[in-house]
């Protein structure tokens, strides 16, 4: 059995599905460094043209595309299920999001691009315009396809940017098949995906304008050293670990429901997803039970079954990293390896962690959650903050002012409220604090802005004012 998901040594990417190795997805020669430069280059011709044609333009290919997508649904889902082993379900909403997502960007090219503002004294106008940089270089990770590389794609387009995707190596059969869909819709150079791993993602960062990285802390880390040398603008969503607070208030059984979809959906690998469970005071018994039952109802699964939430892991890897977290620990629910063929790992709770084990300060990027106890709502905060990540927190309460006071005090980018740590509205912005995130939010309105910068006009009468 083939233990790497994808290999880029030969200078070729292969990728395989991760519940039949034998199955190889796609295999294609890595774009090189040459390539990826000459592809921003063309990229930066491109994106005269591409500005120039007007917001109805880029508005009217954005829709093309969005409508591609939908046309494609079908063919788009198994080929998630099959590269990325995402169950079947939340493979179809992936995509109903990426199309939503490009009909919110299609709209935007109309929206004001500055204001107006008057000149302190005399005649005249002082304008600004927001104008975009030129080529957005974007970086994504493995485990949303589509919709992470469509929602950095569609604002760079629709401000007026040219867009060159370097997709993980284990998404390469989706970032190619993304590419010639946008292809369809968009003018020569404007959109292209060039395969490969770290030496092409280095390359993009050294030839574009502007960056947007998604992935792990480490390589987000390094992205963001090298494009501020640059002096280029760069915003990275990097990884979590994130908790579920449950107040003795809570109902129970809702709680647990929220908290194990988000500890076992796609097997744990969300940067959302939970993976510390801290109980307050008198919730933990009744929560320890409903939480361990949840888990339980949520077997691991093929990821072309219907009922599948919990499909395989990525690689063999990143299973082996799942079992490993819990090795010596206290396992309350799961923690055997499922009879599948393929890369799979039970969704695990586990407790009594001694403060220093990695599970703890870690991602492990699996179905994996610890249970822990905070003898009030203060200590259940310092516990949710002190961790390096602050990427999402919830709060599982009946009462608003206790949720009040919790929103306040707690340090990570998004705080979701009686609901699970997963899941995005893709109108509204997204993102990290804390070694989560860097530079600006992405999603909503607000991301144009990231990929744009001000100018300032002043136009005064020609026959001279103050
Ligand atoms: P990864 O960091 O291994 O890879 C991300 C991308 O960076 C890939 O395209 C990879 O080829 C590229 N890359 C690797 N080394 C590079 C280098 N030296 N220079 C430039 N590019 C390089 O992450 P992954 O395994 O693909 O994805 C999983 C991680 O992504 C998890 O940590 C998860 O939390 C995170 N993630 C974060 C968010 C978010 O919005 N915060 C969303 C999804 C995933």
């Amino acid at each position: 059995m083939t233990s790497a998901k994808t290999t880029t040594e030969s200078r070729s990417v292969v990728s395989r599905n991760p519940t039949d190795p034998g199955d190889v997805v796609v295999r294609v020669d890595a774009a090189g460094t040459w390539a990826t430069v000459e592809a921003a280059e063309r990229g930066r011709e491109a994106q005269r043209g591409w500005l120039a044609a007007g917001a109805g333009a880029r508005s009217a290919a954005l829709g093309h595309t969005a409508q591609l997508i939908e046309a494609a649904a079908d063919e788009l889902t198994e080929l998630v299920v099959r590269e990325v082993g995402k169950p079947i379900a939340e493979a179809r909403a992936e995509i109903a999001r990426t199309v939503a997502v490009l009909r919110f960007y299609a709209q935007l090219p109309y929206d004001a691009t500055g204001a107006v503002h008057e000149p302190a004294g005399g005649a005249g106008l002082l304008l600004t315009r927001r104008r975009p940089y030129g080529v957005a270089g974007l970086i994504t990770p493995w485990n949303f396809p589509f919709a992470i590389p469509v929602w950095k794609a569609a604002p760079a387009l629709a401000a007026g940017n040219a867009v060159v995707l370097k997709p993980a190596p284990e998404a390469t059969a989706c970032a190619l098949r993304l590419g010639e869909l946008f292809r369809r819709a968009l003018p020569g150079d404007v959109f292209t995906v060039v395969p490969g791993g770290p030496s092409e993602g280095n390359a993009l960062v050294s030839a574009v304008d502007v960056v947007s990285f998604t992935g792990s802390t480490a390589v987000g880390g390094a992205v963001v050293r090298a494009a501020t040398a640059r002096g280029i603008p760069v915003q990275a969503e990097m990884g979590g670990l994130n908790a579920a607070l449950v107040l003795p208030d809570a109902d129970p059984a809702r709680a647990a429901a929220h908290i194990a979809g988000a500890v076992a959906g796609y097997a744990g690998q969300k940067c959302t997803a939970t993976s510390r469970v801290i109980a307050v005071g008198a919730a933990l018994e009744p929560l320890r039970e409903a939480l361990s039952e949840a888990l339980r109802a949520i077997p691991a699964m093929a990821p072309s079954s219907p009922d599948a939430v919990c499909g395989p892991l990525i690689s063999r890897d990143a299973r082996d990293r799942a079992r490993d977290s819990y090795r010596d620990a206290q396992v309350l629910v799961g923690g055997r390896t499922p009879d599948l063929p393929g890369w799979y790992a039970e969704p695990t709770l586990v407790e009594n962690l001694p403060p220093e084990h990695p599970l703890l300060h870690e991602e492990v990027f699996g179905p994996v959650a610890a249970l822990l106890s905070a003898a009030d709502l203060p200590e259940a905060i310092r516990m949710s903050n002190g961790v390096p990540h602050g990427l999402v927190t919830s709060v599982h309460t009946a009462d608003l002012d206790t949720a009040l006071r919790g929103l306040d005090a707690l340090d990570t980018g998004m705080i979701r409220v009686n609901a699970p740590t997963t899941g995005v509205d893709f109108h509204l912005p997204f993102g990290g604090a804390k070694a989560s995130g860097h530079g600006p939010r992405e999603q909503g309105r607000g991301a144009l802005d990231f990929y744009t910068s001000t100018r300032t006009y002043t136009l005064l009468p020609a026959g001279g004012g103050a």
